[in-house]
């Protein structure tokens, strides 16, 4: 994976030799050596990553550094490893307190922060792309303006369900005190009264391979998207790499201080809200943007985007393409003597036996009003036909029992046909060649079906 990381250190001897470390990964590196320097850079440049050093003579420091940066909503969702001396416990907690995802101490160790890197990169990627999508669905207007992700409070604290899997009692009583005081913390098998919002796993534990249980939550459907806090021992680098490798999203070494779990799960926390949040607006908005409220079917937004790929397709050599332009028969009529509920009802009646009747592969879209039209991929106009009288049988077959109607209704549907023919088809020319193929078939008397193709056009 190749990115672009900006380093903020004051001491040349030490952005060289970060430098040396990622660019032999092939990272691209920029680097600044004030606090102000670095944040001017980051608005401008957009890195992936930032490692800040803590203490810069002059100026700001990292901590500020890395607050300004989190508190702006154009650099706050890139990830800031701040760099300590080692050991130094009160800077570690501070630069987590600041907005910092993670932290390294000095003197660097070159395959930590190759893993802490790649692990962090790996999570933005993820959330460039949500942030990317949910961009381009505003731009469109299928989300309201004020429902920004980033309203998403970079500092808040989330209470949360932590799920512990942990066997040993001193450290289990450890964490329990310090994360209840924000979250609930359960073991395995006690009542959450919820799902996970962060796993805490021991990976020296003696009565269960805790690596084992990362990998299981990483791949399961479930927990997928579970945020992994791996305890790890202080002088076992491996351990540290095969969490890490494995998924988890964070490591915390034994024996655990509590002001560092506390700040670790409330990043982690507070980064599953975010990305859970992003996911949630995304689907609905995705939902919303092409599905017709009343029934249920594809929507003309829908329409509009499948409809023109799949006709350039077909023109270019690929399948031909048909499409039903299909008209309720007197649906004004049904209205005016029943009423617009009766006529809803019709609509979602006639819509269920629409569904039933196509293909999974067509795309069934109400159009607006009473009028639908079914888009059929690979298909030529021949098959087209035959399903179009199809359809038109199962709506004129057996009269509709509407709730609250004595009487079932008669209905039945007019269908033009048209498919693609030739090198000048567009969008417009084979709805335009359905539509007069459902006039005629209006005109002829209704109940009926006709088929335009583009050489009956000529
Ligand atoms: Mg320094």
């Amino acid at each position: 994976m190749s990115a672009r990381i900006l380093v903020v250190d004051d001491l040349e001897a030490n952005r060289r030799l970060l430098e040396a470390m990622l660019t032999a990964d092939y990272y691209e590196v920029m680097m600044a050596t004030r606090g102000e320097e670095g944040v001017q850079l980051a608005k401008r440049e957009k890195p992936d990553l930032i490692l800040m050093d803590v203490m810069m003579p002059g100026g700001i420091d990292g901590y500020e550094a890395c607050r300004r940066l989190k508190s702006m909503p154009e650099t706050r969702h890139i990830p800031v490893v701040i760099l300590t001396t080692l050991d130094d416990r009160d800077n570690r907690v501070r630069g987590l307190q600041s907005g910092a995802e993670e932290f390294l101490t000095k003197p660097i160790d070159d395959v930590q922060l190759m893993a802490r890197v790649k692990s962090l990169l790996t999570l933005k990627v993820v959330t460039d792309e949500l942030r990317a999508r949910e961009a381009s669905s505003r731009r469109l207007g299928l989300i309201p303006d004020d429902t920004r992700p980033d309203a998403v409070d970079q500092h808040r604290v989330f209470a949360g369900n932590v799920l512990l899997v942990d066997d040993n009692p001193t450290q289990i009583k450890r964490i329990q005190t310090a994360l209840g005081v924000e979250h609930r913390v359960s073991l395995i098998g006690e009542d959450a009264g919820g799902p996970p919002d962060l796993a805490v796993i021991s990976v020296h534990a003696k009565s269960f391979d805790g690596f084992r249980v990362i990998a299981r939550m990483r791949s399961g459907e479930a927990t997928r998207h579970l945020p992994v806090l791996a305890i790890v021992d202080p002088d076992d680098r491996k351990q540290a790499l095969r969490a890490l490798e494995l998924g988890a999203h964070d490591i915390i070494l034994r024996p655990i201080d509590e002001e560092e779990i506390i700040a670790r799960a409330r990043t982690l926390m507070r980064r599953k809200r975010y990305m859970d949040a992003l996911r949630q607006r995304l689907d609905q908005s995705l939902e919303l943007a092409v599905t017709d409220q009343l029934t249920g079917l594809y929507n003309r937004r829908f329409l509009d985007t499948q409809l023109e790929p799949l006709v350039h397709r077909a023109q270019c050599g690929g399948d031909p393409v048909s499409v039903m332009t299909i008209d309720i028969d007197h649906f004004k009529r049904c209205n005016d003597t029943f009423g617009h509920d009766v006529g809803d009802a019709v609509l979602r009646e006639f819509a269920a036996r629409l569904a039933s009747n196509t293909r999974p592969s067509d795309y069934a879209c109400r159009h607006g009003g009473e009028e639908f039209i079914v888009v059929m991929p690979r298909t030529t106009g021949d098959i087209a036909c035959l399903a179009a009288e199809r359809l038109r049988r199962a709506i004129a077959g057996s009269a509709f029992i509407i709730p609250g109607l004595a009487q079932p209704l008669d209905v039945t549907i007019s269908i033009g046909v048209a498919s693609t023919e030739g090198a000048d088809e567009t969008q417009e020319s084979i709805l335009k060649r359905a539509d007069e193929a459902l006039y005629e078939a209006k005109r002829g008397g209704r109940n009926r079906i006709v088929g335009r193709t583009a050489k009956d056009a000529a």
